[in-house]
């Protein structure tokens, strides 16, 4: 049964407008806090665990610690959905270090504030996985631990609001003297020479729980994979390129920058991986 009370706030599940965070929360003065988006297929979590273990990797690096053991906030996850009666839907869950009076340093005595709620996917129409999506490239301007999944978002937004001014899906990153990054809130992978290539985990991605499956599936698959960071002119000249995420799943790309990728339509390795894909979703979530 639908309830008023889906959003769940460091204790207890409380209605939409009881979900209030003090303005000294130092998520909301210092971006100081992580968060994961997991994504809910038929009632039931997909790849939950993985999700949880980047969150928990994600705290570790920053200090933060976690206000309950996994095996809780996973119940807390399952519960999200069922409490707005949402059968397909992204679980966001988001935990700062807390609030206190305003200092940079991490304070002494502070209660870590945890967020959890479900809200409906918006999903893309099938026929632009069928087309194929549009892309541009921007120059990657994040920090240099883009391995931890923070909420400090603000150069994604900029770059997936330039993407959305050119009337594309994505903005792909590119770093000065690295290469092809990831997209704005995607990985990236493009086929060139029969390989599939996508940037190695490391500081400069963020590493995709979506992305690590695809490649599991590839490999699975007998497709050659290389694990490196593309020259924007590889990037462009590559016979296919897709991007993946927790919402998107594995999303072709037939243009970028207004230049056709390959014949300009979705081709056989992106095809073939977004069906195991759901193959792998519908086998998890029966
Ligand atoms: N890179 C960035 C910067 C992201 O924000 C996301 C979405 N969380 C991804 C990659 C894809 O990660 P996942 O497959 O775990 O959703």
């Amino acid at each position: 049964m639908t309830q008023e009370t889906y959003v769940f706030l460091n204790d207890a599940w409380v209605a939409p407008e009881q979900a209030r965070v003090p303005v000294e929360d130092r998520g909301f003065q210092f971006g100081d806090g992580i968060y994961e988006v997991v994504r809910i297929y038929r009632g039931r979590p997909f790849a939950m665990w993985p999700h949880l273990e980047r969150l928990e990797r994600s705290a570790r690096e920053l200090e933060l610690p976690l206000p309950r053991p996994l095996p809780e906030l996973a119940r807390l996850i399952e519960e999200a959905p069922a409490r707005r009666g949402l059968q397909e839907a992204t679980v966001y869950l988001q935990l700062t270090r807390g609030y206190a009076p305003r200092i940079h340093y991490f304070p002494d005595h502070v209660t870590p504030t945890l967020v959890v709620y479900a809200q409906p996917i918006r999903l893309q129409p099938e026929e632009v996985y069928e087309r194929g999506a549009a892309a541009i490239v921007v120059p990657d301007e994040r920090w240099l631990r883009c391995d931890i999944k923070s909420v400090n978002l603000l150069p994604n937004a900029l770059a997936k609001e330039r993407a959305r001014r050119a009337g594309v899906l994505e903005a792909i990153l590119h770093r000065e003297g690295v290469g092809i990054t990831e997209g704005s809130s995607t990985n990236v992978f493009a086929v060139c020479r029969g390989k599939l290539v996508t940037a190695p985990a490391g500081r400069y991605i963020l590493r995709g729980v979506t992305r690590d499956i695809v490649l599991e599936l590839a490999r699975a698959a007998g497709i050659a994979v290389e694990e490196r960071f593309l020259s924007r002119e590889e990037l462009l000249a590559a016979d296919e390129v897709f991007i993946t995420s927790t919402t998107l799943e594995v999303m072709p790309i037939a243009r970028i920058d207004g230049q056709p990728v390959g014949e300009g339509r979705p081709g056989p390795v992106a095809r073939r991986l977004r069906d195991a894909f759901r193959a792998r979703v519908a086998e998890e979530t029966r």
